[in-house]
């Protein structure tokens, strides 16, 4: 990929893994290939727009030419039902290594530095998110919760990684990890288990970056922090008490100011004053065994000047705690709330989830389409970063929904000879509007 990626370069990314792809179509059904199928389905996440395929179709029948050739590459475009029954076959992990081709893009145009932290290291949260849920739609790979009434919902959820920053409203989407059914383990067991599964195939790749993995209290298990620790992580991991009873206990009988410290410090939020009182408190027991690892722990408690809590949140890490480096830890451990906010929120609620447009699937289909979303998510956070005229377009416009639904409109009525073209013609309309209008 050249130095600074463009659309095209990621466009060309996706479809240099779909050319490796295994082909297991019968005879007669070769009328698309394999870029055709993929790159179409990819479309409709990349645009956010289910009748992006239709309506390109019909441009097609009336201009002899559309915006899924000008754009993806797509030479004919297959049916929704030749799509699902491709698709359905194809391990989504054969996309896993566009997400690492994108990281290190990004790394060697140093805006992976940008996001260092505390220790100069990455932050790297982990979080699980539910990606289907249905009391009907099912495949052989979705996850069961057996309700008392007799009735089941079917769901699949995955750990969808990212590299966040405190105040840096962007999140770099890692390869995701998908969590699989698994005979005798509740949802909980399910979730750590897939994190596991993550820390130990992609720690030999990232570890070496210097990475701080943050995770909530599910994540906080002895075993989980001694396979972080093996794999070369250090970790900021949220720690409440009623499942760290051991840990706490030591806390109980630590004296103030002797093996565990606090101050508070005043601050305006821009409408009252805040007071954050941190404690910390390092070398406690993670769990009540002789092998025990041993952590640090801080805890943040904000109130108000009439005493009353707005938040409060502990942590556990490796990292050595001291008065310079508390304020530091926390602010990261706090970060994980991005995963939640900017990743996890942002496919389920601002447009991503299209899943309807291509069905279910029997096997791989609803693990590829979740894949292809947050791929698309990726490339959308690539071009704020790495394109011009995108991060131009996308400040002038107030929302990311009018963005796409401006895209979704255009690419109905309208041919462009490249993706590059319409982001032109969008910025040239804009910069009319305003010279009428002005603020
Ligand atoms: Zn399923």
């Amino acid at each position: 990929m050249k130095s600074r990626p463009k659309f095209d370069d990621l466009v060309d990314c996706l479809i240099s893994i779909v050319g490796s792809l295994p082909d297991q179509r019968a005879g007669n059904n070769l009328k698309y290939t394999m870029e055709d199928i993929a790159l179409s389905a990819f479309s409709v996440f990349f645009t956010q727009s289910p009748s992006f395929l239709d309506f390109q179709k019909s441009m097609r029948e009336q201009k002899g030419k559309d915006n899924a050739e000008s754009f993806f590459k797509v030479k004919n475009i297959p049916t929704d039902n030749h799509i699902r029954e491709c698709l359905d076959k194809i391990d989504p992990r054969f996309f896993f290594p566009v997400f690492n081709t994108v990281f290190n893009t990004l790394e060697q145009n140093g805006i992976v530095d940008s996001y260092r932290s505390f220790n100069n290291n990455l932050l790297l949260a982990l979080d699980g998110t539910w990606y289907h849920s249905s009391k009907t739609i099912h495949c052989d790979k979705c996850l069961r919760i057996n309700h008392k009434d007799g009735s089941t919902t079917f769901y699949h959820s995955a750990i969808t990684p990212v590299i966040v920053k405190p105040g840096n409203d962007k999140v770099i989407a890692l390869p995701p990890e998908f969590i699989t059914p698994q005979d005798g383990h509740s949802k909980q067991d399910c979730e750590n288990a897939a994190a596991k599964r993550w820390i130990t195939q992609n720690g030999p790749e990232y570890a070496p970056l210097g990475i701080t993995v943050l995770g909530d209290d599910l994540y906080c298990r002895h075993p989980l922090c001694m396979l972080l620790l093996e794999q070369g992580f250090d970790f900021i991991l949220t720690c409440k008490p009623d499942s760290h009873k051991a840990l706490y206990e030591w806390l109980n009988d630590f004296e103030e100011g002797v093996n565990i410290f606090s101050f508070t410090k005043k601050k305006w939020n821009g409408k009252f004053n805040e007071f954050h009182t941190f404690r910390y408190a390092n070398s406690l027991p993670l769990r009540d065994s002789e092998d025990t690892l041993w952590v640090n722990w801080c805890e943040l408690t904000i109130t108000d000047e009439n005493q009353k809590t707005l938040y409060k949140n502990s942590f556990v890490t490796n990292f050595v705690i001291n008065q310079h480096n508390v304020e530091q830890i926390v602010a990261d451990g706090r970060a994980r709330f991005k995963v939640e906010n900017e990743n996890n929120n942002v496919l389920k609620t601002k447009g991503y989830n299209l899943e309807h447009n291509f069905g279910h699937g029997k096997e791989y289909l609803s693990m590829l389409l979740m894949t292809f979303n947050v791929l698309a998510f990726l490339f959308h956070t690539v071009l704020e970063y790495c394109d011009n005229k995108y991060r131009l377009l996308r400040s002038k416009l107030p929302s990311r929904k009018t963005f796409f639904d401006d895209i979704r409109t255009l690419t109905r009525y309208l041919y462009f000879e490249s993706w590059g073209e319409m982001l032109e013609f969008m910025l040239k309309g804009l910069e009319q509007r305003h010279r009428i209008n002005p603020p």
